[in-house]
Formats: C-alpha cells, sequence, structure tokens
C-alpha cells in the first residue's frame, strides 16, 4: 500500500496539470489559473497564496526531471517578477516521477524559493489533503456536512408534531430516530463575457449564480431543496464516526460534476440580444457563454443531513422524512403524522388532526367523532359507537357512554326523543312551518 504510486497512467499531460491545480485549490491556493491552454511559457499554474504571493506551478508528468525545467521556471518568476515589483513570487514544479540529482542540487544552489514535488511528495500531498484519485480523477471524500441536528433535537421534533394532535395526550407515542447523509456538491459560480458583431460590442453580460447538485445522479438538486439550502446561514458541521449514521457515497468525482454543472450554467446564461445593424436592419443574436467565461468561486462537497422519523402509537406506524438545515429548519419529504389513515388525504393548513384512542389512527376532521357523552374523547369513524335515534347517529367512545346514553334515551318520551334527534326536529320544525304557510295561503 505505502509504496503504491498514484493512479496517474491514463492521464495526458493537460489533465495532470488540471488535477494539480485541483490538489493546490484544496491546499488553500486561491485564484488558481491553468495558463497552458494560452501557451505560457514556463509556469503552467500561476496562483496565489493565502499571503499574496504570486506562485508559479509547472507540472511534468514524466519519470525524470533534470536542471533545465528548473532554470526555466526560474527565468519566469525573475520574469514576473518585474512586472509584479510589489509582489513576491514563488515557484513549485510538480511531477509524477523524481527530480534528479543535479537538478536538486541546482535548486538549492540558487537560492530561490522553488519547492519541488515528486510522485512520492505529491501522493502524501493527496493524503494529507483527503484526496482520492482514481484513474487520474479527483474522488470527492468529505466529511462536511451542513448543519444538523442531534438524535435527540429529531425525536424531540417527532414529538413536539405529534402533540399538536388532537388526543395524542393520551397516547404515547414512541420514535425511533436514523441519520443518513446524501452527497451533493455546491458551487457558486461568476459568468461574465462580451458579444461582439460586426457592428462591434452588442452585449456586455456579468451574472452569478449558485447550484445544489446531486452527488448520486450528478443533477441539479430539486428547486424546493436547493431553495432551502441556500436560504440557510450556509453553516457546516463535521460529521463525526461512529454516529450510527448512513453516508451515501459520492457517485461521481469533481471533475464530472464541473463539467456537467459548466454545460448546465452555459445553458442557463445563454440568451438572444437584439441589435441594428450598420444597414438599420435589426438583427438577433444568441449569446452563448464560453467554458473560460464561467468562473468557479467555489466549490464545495458537502453532505445534506435526512432524519427519518419511525413513529410508533398503539399498532400505528408514522413516518417522517425530512432534510435539516440547523436547529430550526426543516424541509420536510413525508409527514404522515399530517395524512390521514382513513382517507390518505394531507392535512390542510387550518385542519386539526385527532388522534383515535382506540386504535391510534390519526385523522382529519371529517373521519373522527368526538364521545357525544363526555363531549372530549376523539374516535375514528371505524371505531365510533353508533347509537340511531330516528335520522340521527350519536357516536360514543366507549361502549359503557354508549349504553348509559340508551338507558338514559329509554326514559324519554316521544317528543324529547324528537328534540334529541337534530336532524328529524329539524326536518319537523321546517315541516311544521309548511303546513301554516300552506294553511295561511289558503285563507287569503
Ligand atoms: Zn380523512
Ligand atoms: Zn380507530
Amino acid at each position: 500500500m505505502e509504496d503504491k504510486p498514484l493512479m496517474l497512467d491514463g492521464l495526458d499531460g493537460y489533465q495532470f496539470e488540471e488535477l494539480v491545480a485541483k490538489i493546490m485549490k484544496k491546499k488553500g491556493f486561491l485564484n488558481i489559473n491553468v495558463t497552458s491552454k494560452s501557451q505560457d511559457h514556463g509556469r503552467d499554474i500561476i496562483m496565489e497564496s493565502p499571503k499574496g504571493e504570486i506562485i508559479l506551478v509547472e507540472c511534468k508528468h514524466q519519470q525524470f526531471v533534470g536542471r533545465p525545467i528548473i532554470q526555466k521556471l526560474q527565468g519566469a518568476m525573475n520574469y514576473d517578477e518585474t512586472q509584479n515589483p510589489d509582489k513576491e513570487v514563488n515557484g513549485i514544479i510538480v511531477t509524477s516521477g523524481s527530480f534528479s540529482q543535479e537538478a536538486i542540487e541546482y535548486n538549492k544552489k540558487i537560492g530561490q524559493e522553488i519547492d519541488l514535488i515528486d510522485g512520492k511528495k505529491l501522493k502524501k500531498l493527496c493524503e494529507e489533503l483527503k484526496v482520492v484519485i482514481l484513474n487520474g480523477k479527483v474522488q470527492i471524500i468529505t466529511n462536511k456536512s451542513f448543519e444538523n441536528i442531534s438524535e435527540k433535537q429529531s425525536k424531540e421534533l417527532a414529538l413536539k408534531c405529534y402533540s399538536k394532535i388532537y388526543g395524542s395526550n393520551e397516547n404515547k407515542a414512541s420514535v425511533k430516530s436514523e441519520l443518513k447523509y446524501t452527497p451533493s456538491c455546491y458551487i457558486r459560480y461568476n459568468v461574465s463575457f462580451d458579444t461582439h458583431t460586426t457592428v462591434g460590442c452588442v452585449d456586455s453580460y456579468n451574472d452569478s449564480g449558485q447550484i445544489i447538485v446531486d452527488g448520486v445522479t450528478g443533477k441539479e438538486l430539486d428547486e424546493n431543496l436547493q431553495r432551502f439550502y441556500f436560504s440557510g446561514r450556509f453553516d457546516t458541521d463535521e460529521i463525526k464516526e461512529k454516529e450510527g449514521h448512513k453516508t451515501i457515497p459520492y457517485e461521481f468525482t469533481e471533475n464530472d460534476i464541473e463539467e456537467h454543472v459548466l454545460n448546465k450554467i452555459i445553458e442557463e446564461h445563454t440568451h438572444d440580444v437584439h441589435y441594428i445593424g450598420n444597414n438599420n436592419v435589426s438583427y438577433s443574436k444568441t449569446c452563448m457563454p464560453k467554458q473560460r467565461d464561467v468562473d468557479t468561486k467555489e466549490f464545495m462537497s458537502v453532505y445534506l443531513p435526512l432524519w427519518t422519523n419511525h413513529i410508533k402509537v398503539l399498532k400505528m406506524n408514522y413516518k417522517q422524512q425530512f432534510y435539516v438545515n440547523g436547529e430550526h429548519n426543516q424541509l420536510f419529504l413525508t409527514d404522515e403524522l399530517k395524512k390521514c389513515k382513513i382517507c390518505e388525504k394531507q392535512k390542510d393548513e387550518d385542519e386539526k388532526m385527532s388522534i383515535c384512542l382506540e386504535c391510534g389512527r390519526i385523522v382529519c376532521p371529517s373521519h373522527i367523532k368526538i364521545d357525544y357523552l363526555d363531549k372530549k374523547t376523539p374516535i375514528c369513524t371505524i371505531h365510533a359507537k353508533p347509537v340511531k335515534i330516528f335520522l340521527q347517529n350519536k357516536y360514543f367512545a366507549y361502549k359503557e357512554n354508549s349504553k348509559k346514553y340508551q338507558e338514559w334515551l329509554k326514559t324519554r318520551n316521544f317528543f324529547q326523543k324528537l328534540y334529541e334527534d337534530k336532524i328529524t326536529f329539524g326536518l319537523s320544525i321546517a315541516g311544521i312551518c309548511g303546513i301554516i304557510l300552506f294553511v295561511i295561503s289558503l285563507l287569503k
């Protein structure tokens, strides 16, 4: 394991530079610019140290690096120093192979700050930075998550939701909480480009944006979920080992994600402009940013904490599933405490749910009855015990109450019973009024 080199065989020189740039970014260097595309001699990457020094990096994906490479970088450093007299310029040479003895000695002699990183050092650096490279690509390893809550807090949340249900104080609920981390990448970027035609610049575009990509599908997260995390404070927590959680691994490398996001950003910022040509004719042009017009300001691999609560009341089970962004923000994917167990309807904003004391079903207002005698015990329509008078049913949660009522009803006379049955009573009154009106109309 120790002596195994990094798996870089499949890379070409340019891919190796990109890889080095990524590693430098992880090491904390800023404004990293891979310049080889624009043919800057003697330096493949220009970047800045956190202290503000200019750092030139030369990348050599080859077995041996000799003294001429050091001399070349030295020349580039001297040149950049004259261009930026107020800044310190340092250099780094990175190779996947090794430096010749002559090169090492020469570097010592010149006394300039050139840091030599060979294949072994590079591997060590990757280990320190927790960068895993597979087939030359940076795999995503992170222990960061958006601000999470504890298992205790998750359970408390379930119990708090449960306590809002009518009748819940009569039945204890037990809760089991599970935590799963789902992988994502957060990217903040700038897009800036001009579009030229024969009449000159017709569009100067400058915009910024942010995006969160699913680390399993590689696709942009659901809009709601993105908005949920953007609206938070953007605090992160460190995932500790042995939290009893599940971590879903990233299926994509940083390269894959960046490539995908780049296409998405280009698509999103492509737009049409109208302009008048020299011949006074109006034209329309599609302005499309190029890859280099998109500047990634921040790339953060971060897990989204997803909690699942299993709530048991009597024989009934309920599931809650929600993303967390800090202690006070949850985005529910499922909340069965707000779903009627009889009609399956999701609770409306102003509806109050109730729980049947016999079976533990949480039900909507249409599927709950209140014991007619004690005026408080809720019972679902499946378990409510009806007593029919004439047309109306009275419902009871307890058999004893139903019996008591029936016995009381026996002691009433016909008219008292009629009064007790609100439907029949109402119909009778309406009928009597009808007859009176009919008689009056006859008398006229
Ligand atoms: Zn219902
Ligand atoms: Zn019931």
